[in-house]
């Protein structure tokens, strides 16, 4: 729980949360740590609730209660995932178009409502997702946004194609997965980051070229190569979204989903006369987190999760925040 901005979270009993009409009861069995919880409780991204509250929003776990009007597509012992994606309303243009993820009605897990850093959460039976039964707990939290996230960013956002030259900036939670996906997608992908240990990590996972940027300049490397035709910053680096832009060939698009404050500035004149594109991506529709299901219970992207006890939350996020955790931090409950 989350008592106030910018202290370490602390464990208090609540009552047990009770589904109402439409919804289900969650026993949560893993819950991923996400950059964006550290936002939170840093006070960055500003809640839109009262303290206390309750993080997370990559929850992995098995239905214990339903509520009416549940229907009979999910049961009780059905195991399944729920996401940042608590509840969009279905009907507004970005809803019918595809595009839920910009929602502007969207109810978020562990940020307008309360999330699964707990043993049971509660949602609307319409947004939980079903873990196939292959992936375990763990690796199925990652399904829900650090798969799901850098999919969207490369499929929807960049739309990359067979033979593409994909450069990932920051191989972490995220970036080691899209360096999975872009393989996947038939591409060559460079792999940069500031840690031999992440780069070697993302060579395990596919990438073809590895580039420690405290080492070596990013842009000369990727230009030497004739130029990256989707570039993906997972990183909150400004200096990286500019080596990235920098590293473009014409037609090229650069997709950012790291979000460091700031301003970005970049050459108009080149930007037009290189005909690229330049695009955020936020989050994910619940359809990218199912196509994330498949590849992952498919063995095709293996998101690579560090597991740590519920009640060592705060040396989770410690180990987040010095950028010490290989792949994706969660926290597993017994
Ligand atoms: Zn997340
Ligand atoms: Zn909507």
């Amino acid at each position: 729980m989350l008592r106030k901005i910018g202290e370490p979270l602390s464990i208090k009993e609540v009552p047990d949360p009770k589904p109402g009409y439409g919804e289900v009861l969650i026993r949560v069995k893993a819950v991923g740590v996400c950059h964006s919880d550290l936002e939170i409780i840093d006070g960055k991204i500003p809640l839109p609730k009262p303290l206390p509250h309750i993080l997370g929003h990559e929850i992995a776990g098995v239905v214990e209660g339903v509520g009416e009007g549940v229907g009979k597509d999910v049961n009780v012992g059905d195991r399944v995932a729920l996401s940042w994606l608590w509840w969009t309303c279905g009907k507004c243009r970005f809803c019918l178009s595809g595009r839920e993820n910009i929602c502007p009605n969207q109810k978020n897990t562990g940020y307008s409502v309360d999330g699964g850093y707990a043993e049971l959460v509660k949602a609307p039976a319409t947004h939980v997702l079903r873990i196939p039964d292959n992936v375990p707990y763990p690796e199925a939290t990652s399904a829900t946004d650090a798969v799901a996230t850098p999919f969207r960013a490369l499929t929807f956002a960049a739309r990359v194609l067979p033979g593409d030259l994909v450069a990932v900036f920051g191989i972490g939670g995220l970036g080691l997965n899209a360096v999975q996906i872009a393989k996947v997608l038939g591409a060559k992908v460079a792999a940069v980051d500031i840690l031999d240990e992440k780069l070697a990590l993302a060579r395990e996972f596919g990438a073809d070229y590895l580039i420690n940027s405290t080492k070596e300049d990013p842009v000369k490397y990727l230009r030497e190569l004739g130029g990256v035709d989707v570039a993906l910053t997972t990183v909150e680096s400004l200096k990286a979204m500019r080596q990235a832009y920098d590293s473009l060939a014409s037609g090229a698009t650069l997709v950012l989903i790291g979000l460091p404050t700031g301003e970005l500035s970049l050459p108009v004149i080149e930007w037009i006369l290189k005909d690229v594109k330049v695009v955020g991506n936020i989050g994910f529709t619940r359809q990218d987190i199912n196509q994330s299901f498949k590849l992952v219970s498919d063995g095709k992207v293996k998101p690579r999760a560090q597991t740590y006890k519920f009640e060592d939350v705060n040396k989770a996020i410690k180990d987040l925040r010095e950028g010490r955790v290989p792949g994706r931090a969660v926290l597993v409950f017994p």
